[in-house]
């Protein structure tokens, strides 16, 4: 009884059915010219879904104030926050050689790459003219200066000359991985705004000659230049993609980084595997997904499926993301996942959910926005931690194994080493841009949940707005008010989430079967006209899961190396106990206040309770949502549960859940508990309490 098999179970066993686009049926699949969101150029395989281009899909409500604030945050200030966000691609600033490396001056692309990816997603997101003028000053400054003489976006290199090859190879290809993040924040621009300069520099880096693809650290590429191959057709592209995932292909790795190891699946063998750093691990698995949709390969997909259910089912966090301090590990109630890792993991998911359909993707990408993601900035979307850990009781603890150790758990306006301060950019808008995608039969699926509003083409081209009026997940209904321009006849299809047991769904009024197909959708095909209404119930009952902590302690030294991983059940560590609380997608904490900021927890705080598994008497308390959503304690959804004060003394530098069940000082007493989200110290992993004898 894990909480991995109540949230994993649905991949493992069912796995992805068919795999066919997410239509009715093969009759109803149109024509390439037909789709109203297809692209020119298709590749062997057709994803299940298409995503909208970034502005399709506008956040309301609850998600709306956060999306403002991030902009008014960090995303649209980020060349206040730190010289690195001036230099970044920017055309005064062009390093050559060993300055390529990440310490000596190549930081700024990598860290450019990430704050772009965000920027140009929020801004057409927000359709905020504030945000969409820097994206277009930043992203196509040096447009006109690409000769093809460069290294991808490189554009001052010259690929001919000896030591400008050499330097863009600095550090295992970090230029090159730098340059792939830039091209995957052009490629969100160009489909959101359609510049011609845009697509220039794209075809320009990825259609001159070279293997710098596949080159080590370069994974990032292989994605912006497949969506720039659908675009133009570009042969010499797609010769690189036949190259990149041809027999004898994959990626060429002089430092020994090479990413084909995700090529084939996971061995079975307890202790075969190593586990990999979380950014280096989603980056090189999730290619494979395209190596499918480019080469018809099934296997490909199998092989990224594969190595994404191994990953989950050993470091999986009850906040939705995985252990990734920066290595991934055994789930553990004090191990951290770095900022940057719930960025990638969230791209991650969006994208193999687009490739297979599979709503289960969906429910992940739920659970790590609604718990994680709020978790890596303060409210006021102004400082970030680094690490996050489950639970957080004092600020100097845990002491995390890697990047800024102890300190990567303090909300701070920048970290160092700055790569989570740039990649915390990417989350809200990744999220908001992947609630709604299109279907190759000219439908629309609601694929992930909030307040929201979708504007988008449907049948043959006429326009339709679908506003979405809700708190979910805060609440359990959902209110879409579907309006054509004119009465049409298309599919909506709409994501059961896995944990929902009972859903309810209404079309103006009028009850209709909610039965999930294969991939966790029900399909609604019908004459929609302007006012109709669908109303989704989504009913949330609280459940108490458990698990074993089996996460080694912290590291003495935080020296980056693999280490050995196996699945919890053939792990030989015991483990400590522990006990969670959810309800719907969301986890729910024991919140220790934080007084002053986001830095400082009540002293005065109780938080050394246990949770007596036999007797929880979880109870459900809702109010009204506040006017101006930014996280609070004074949450809208509340749970009671019953509980027992323990003595447990964790040790902050090493903090630890106790090593078996405990008894209880005194008789069972109510704890409040809050949406895990709107905490900044808490306890999430609770202790068990022992039966009473
Ligand atoms: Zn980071």
């Amino acid at each position: 009884m894990s909480i991995r098999i109540g949230l994993f179970a649905g991949l493992l066993v069912t796995g992805v059915a068919g795999l066919l686009p997410l239509t009715g049926s093969a009759a109803e699949a149109q024509t390439p010219g037909n789709v109203n969101y297809g692209r020119p150029f298709e590749p062997k395989v057709r994803p299940a879904l298409l995503a909208l281009p970034p502005g399709a899909v506008a956040p309301q409500g609850w998600l709306s104030d956060w999306c403002l604030a991030a902009r008014n945050g960090f995303t649209g200030h980020m060349s206040e926050y730190h010289e690195a966000f001036k230099q970044a691609w920017a055309t005064d600033y062009t390093m050559r050689g060993e300055e390529l490396r990440w310490p000596k001056g190549g930081w700024p692309y990598e860290g450019g790459g990430y704050w772009f990816d965000g920027l140009a997603r929020l801004g057409y997101v927000l359709h905020d003219s504030f945000l969409i003028q820097q994206t277009q000053t930043r992203l196509t400054a040096f447009s006109s200066r690409m000769d093809g003489n460069g290294v991808l976006f490189l554009w001052w290199l010259n690929k001919n000359n000896a030591e400008d090859r050499k330097g863009a190879q600095e550090d295992n290809g970090w230029p090159l991985w730098a340059s792939g993040l830039f091209g995957r924040a052009l490629s969100g621009y160009y489909a959101a705004s359609q510049d011609p300069d845009a697509l220039h520099t794209l075809e320009t880096a990825y259609g001159g000659d070279g293997d710098w693809m596949r080159m080590s650290w370069a994974m990032s590429n292989p994605w912006p230049a497949y969506d720039t191959y659908t675009w133009t057709g570009n042969k010499a592209i797609a010769a690189k993609l036949d190259a990149l995932f041809a027999p004898e292909g994959g990626g060429i790795a002089p430092g020994g980084d090479s990413w084909n190891r995700y090529r084939q699946p996971p061995s079975p063998k307890p202790g075969a595997e190593d586990n990999d750093h979380v950014v280096h691990f989603l980056e090189s698995t999730t290619p494979w997904a395209l190596g499918y949709l480019w080469t018809g390969k099934r296997e490909f997909l199998d092989s990224a499926l594969a190595w994404h259910a191994f990953f989950e089912r050993i470091a999986m966090q009850p906040t939705g993301v995985p252990v990734a301090d920066e290595w991934y590990g055994p789930t553990g109630a004090f191990r951290g996942t770095e900022t940057c890792d719930v960025a990638a993991y969230l791209w991650s998911k969006a994208t193999l959910f687009a490739v297979t359909g599979d709503g289960a993707m969906g429910d992940r990408m739920e659970r790590a926005f609604f718990n994680a993601a709020p978790a890596t900035v303060s409210r006021d979307f102004k400082t970030h931690v680094y690490f996050q850990s489950p639970n957080r009781m004092v600020c100097d603890s845990p002491v995390f194994d890697h990047g800024p150790r102890q300190a990567g758990g303090y909300y701070r306006p920048i970290h160092s080493p700055l790569c989570c301060t740039a990649a915390l950019n990417r989350i809200v808008p990744w999220y908001v841009t992947h609630m709604w995608m299109a279907t190759y039969d000219n439908g629309l699926a609601a694929t992930c949940y909030g307040p929201s509003r979708v504007n988008a083409l449907v049948a043959e081209r006429v326009p339709v707005e679908i506003t979405c009026q809700t708190a979910y997940p805060f609440s359990e209904a959902l209110e879409f008010t579907v309006k054509p321009s004119k009465k049409t006849t298309f599919p909506l299809s709409f994501r059961i989430p896995g944990w929902c047991s009972a859903p309810e769904l209404k079309v103006n009024g009028k009850a209709i079967p909610a039965a999930r197909d294969s991939r966790g959708f029900v399909r609604v095909s019908r004459k929609w006209k302007p006012g109709d209404t669908v109303s989704l119930r989504f009913p949330m009952v609280p459940v108490v899961e458990t698990g074993i902590d089996q996460a080694k302690g912290t590291a003495a030294t935080p020296a980056h190396h693999a280490l050995k991983v196996m699945l919890p059940e053939v792990n030989p560590v015991s483990g400590r106990p522990y006990a969670t609380v959810s309800c719907g997608p969301l986890l729910f904490a024991l919140a220790i206040p934080d007084t002053r900021d986001a830095n400082t927890p009540d002293p005065a705080a109780r938080w050394k309770f246990a949770l007596p598994l036999k007797d929880t008497d979880l109870t459900v308390e809702r109010k009204a949502m506040p006017t101006q959503w930014d996280w609070p304690l004074d949450a809208p959804l509340t749970l009671s549960a019953r509980a027992v004060a323990i003595d447990w003394d964790p040790a902050p530098q090493d903090p630890r859940l106790p090593e078996a069940a405990v008894p209880g000082q005194s008789p069972a007493e109510r704890i409040k508990l809050i949406p895990y989200g709107c905490t900044k110290f808490r306890i999430s992993m609770f202790p068990v309490a022992a039966d009473r004898p």
